[in-house]
């Protein structure tokens, strides 16, 4: 048996022994700090159109990641946004001192519609809203943070969060997006240059980098800072690059992909989860936590939100795992 396919069958196991943290690992050392967007999302895809419903990167990264892990949630919404919403997370380990909540304003506010081939999208709308003026504030209980989770986020806010941090965490994972690349590109390479690992989406990769190959762009990427890239490619899977390493993990072919709004967030939740319950941030065990983040997007594909995330459980999470590994398991012999 191969050492990936070991791994894996350790990482159901672990999966398996997890129900949301909210009962019973109250009193673990909580290592995870995630920032990030918490929003209301309109989405329209070829087979329908949501009405406003619960969004941000934030969000999405702290249903998948409180699977496995405590979450220690920074971000900020406005006065509409549901309180059931809150203590939902709440319910599930997600510690939410760090969420501020701006009873007069209203909470970031974005829409895109996906074109036929649900792997692109066009963003119609982004109201900033309470994002605008967001000054984070890192809570003195979050100090112990082993490993910070930059969601998708302005990027000024996302390096004041690091500047609050008295001790480096270990491990410093970034998310960002063409949008920022776009109006914001000098704060946004300043906070990548902080950073250890950069997940991006081929064409923000192709964007940000200026090189069409992913693997002269992930080579530029890493000029800038981190040590690690990581190119989401949507329903064509991701790539993980370091030094001259690379891995590639697929996306799990589905049926149906209904809304693939978050998939990149759920993937990351999923990583660093993966990371942060093992406390080892090698190579070799990234590979193993972008098997994770994948087999966890391909739930929050499966209906439109957030919905599908706050459904699924450890054995849902156990079979889905099982799933990567029929998929990528194969043995070779050259003759
Ligand atoms: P993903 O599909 O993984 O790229 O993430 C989609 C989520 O990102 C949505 O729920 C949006 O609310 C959130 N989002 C979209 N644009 C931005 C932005 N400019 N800053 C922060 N979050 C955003």
């Amino acid at each position: 048996m191969s050492l990936e396919v070991l791994q894996f069958r350790k990482l159901w196991e672990g999966c398996l022994k997890n129900r949301s943290f909210a009962t019973e690992n109250k009193s673990i050392h909580m290592s995870l700090v995630v920032v990030g967007s918490m929003a209301f999302d309109a989405i329209e895809t070829p087979f329908g159109k949501s009405d406003k419903i619960i969004g941000g990167a934030a969000t999405y990264i702290a249903w998948c990641a409180s699977n496995f892990t405590p979450v220690k949630q920074i971000s900020v919404v406005g006065g509409d946004f549901p309180q059931a919403e809150l203590d939902a997370l709440t319910a599930r380990g997600v510690i939410l001192e760090g969420v501020q909540i701006k009873k007069d304003e209203k909470t970031f506010f974005w829409s895109g519609k996906y074109h036929l081939d649900m792997n692109t999208r066009d963003t119609l709308e982004t109201q900033l809203n309470v994002l605008e003026n967001f000054q984070p504030v890192v809570p003195e209980s979050y100090q112990d943070c082993e490993i910070l989770m930059l969601g998708n986020l302005v990027p000024a806010v996302q390096s004041s969060v690091i500047k609050q941090m008295r001790n480096r965490p270990k491990l410093i994972v970034m998310d960002t997006m063409n949008f920022w690349m776009e109006i914001m590109i000098d704060d946004l390479k300043h906070t990548i240059s902080l950073v250890d690992v950069l997940m991006v989406n081929d064409s923000e990769a192709r964007q940000l980098s200026g090189e069409y190959s992913l693997v002269k762009a992930a080579k530029k990427i890493m000029e800038m800072g981190p040590k690690y890239v990581i190119i989401k490619k949507g329903e064509h899977g991701a790539l993980l690059f370091h030094e001259n390493q690379v891995f590639f993990a697929p996306a799990l072919p589905l049926e149906e992909v209904f809304d693939p709004t978050g998939a990149g967030d759920t993937f990351a939740g999923g990583f660093v989860a993966h990371l942060a319950k093992t406390k080892d941030y090698s190579f070799e065990n990234m590979k193993t936590a972008i098997i994770l983040g994948s087999a966890m997007a391909s739930f929050c594909v499966e209906k439109f939100g957030t919905e599908r995330l706050t459904e699924i459980n450890a054995e849902d999470i156990k079979a889905r795992v099982a799933s990567f590994v029929q998929l990528v398991n194969f043995d070779i012999e050259l003759v």
